[in-house]
């Protein structure tokens, strides 16, 4: 499916993809989820679009149908794979070699959709029968792991699991505190509870208790407008994750975790507005309802 102009109106679009070269892997799309990036690319609110635009960034799975020679010690054909946001880099800078930080290539990572790649052609995503990638790009889903649920992980799944392992929340019986339950927090929900974590998730919609708590097995629940309630928590937890993309309170969020805890953001709110008096003295300056 493409998208011809910034309506992000999608209709059926026919191109073709580059042979399956040494390095490559084809596969079979199955699944591909839809990622608010999708949205963004198609109206082109992000000014960069080269239509006609093929989304589906970074959230692909399905079947190897075909891999180049210097591949089949890794990949074979009917193997379960996914594609995440980038296709492509340069594989011989620091990031690239040293520090498995292809995103941060020097010459810059190709992404998975709307990005040029190395022969000049526009990268074109998941809405899609196949997809052509070097097999560096690709990994492996574990046989039996319902491809229709990988999809999400390849976003927003490692959107939040990588914070989360980087900065040591593998630590059960340790607490975390989850901002937002959307497509980010619900999984960050999900690994905290695997990881034995105990787990509160604050939101500013009372219609996500249910959700929170029976659904996804959080500890805790805190509607997070409640003044009284949220000072009530005051250095009790050792992690937050901010997965909302609205503008949260920093100061009084800092204020509740334990000395030395650690806030991932992982959203995107306007701005982010803390007094160092509440990292350095644990004051927080204004909190008035
Ligand atoms: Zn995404
Ligand atoms: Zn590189």
């Amino acid at each position: 499916m493409g998208c011809r102009d910034p309506s992000g109106l999608l209709s059926p679009y026919n191109f073709s993809r580059r042979v399956v070269g040494s390095d490559d892997v084809s596969l079979d799309i199955a699944y591909c989820g839809i990622c608010y990036a999708d949205v963004i690319w198609t109206r082109n609110e992000g000014g960069t679009s080269k239509y006609p635009l093929v989304p589906g960034r970074h959230e692909i799975v399905g079947i190897v149908k075909e891999v180049g020679s210097n591949v089949v010690e890794r990949f074979k054909v009917g193997d379960p794979v996914g594609v995440g946001a980038y296709v492509n880099s340069c594989r011989e800078c620091k990031y690239c070699n040293d520090e498995d930080l292809e995103v941060e290539c020097s010459k810059g990572a190709v992404p998975t959709f709307d990005g040029i790649d190395a022969d000049g052609t526009v990268t074109k995503g998941g809405y899609s029968t196949y997809i052509v990638v070097h097999q560096r790009y690709c990994y492996k889903i574990p046989e039996n792991y319902p491809l229709a649920s990988a999809a999400p992980l390849l976003c927003a799944g490692i959107t939040v699991y990588t914070p989360m392992m980087r900065q040591n929340m593998n630590q059960p019986g340790k607490c975390l505190g989850v901002i937002g339950l959307g497509g980010l927090g619900h999984l960050a929900v999900k690994f905290g509870k695997a990881l034995g974590l105990k787990v509160t998730v604050f939101s500013t919609s009372i219609s996500k208790k249910e959700e929170a708590l029976n659904l996804l097995g959080a500890d805790n629940f805190v509607i997070s407008s409640g003044q009284q309630q949220m000072m009530a928590l005051s250095k009790s937890f050792d992690f937050l994750i901010n997965t909302a993309s609205g503008d949260i309170p920093f100061d009084l969020y800092l204020s509740l975790l334990k000395t030395a805890g650690v806030l991932a953001l992982v959203g995107f709110p306007k701005e982010v507005k803390f007094s160092p008096a509440s990292l350095s003295f644990g004051i927080i300056i204004s909190t008035k309802s």
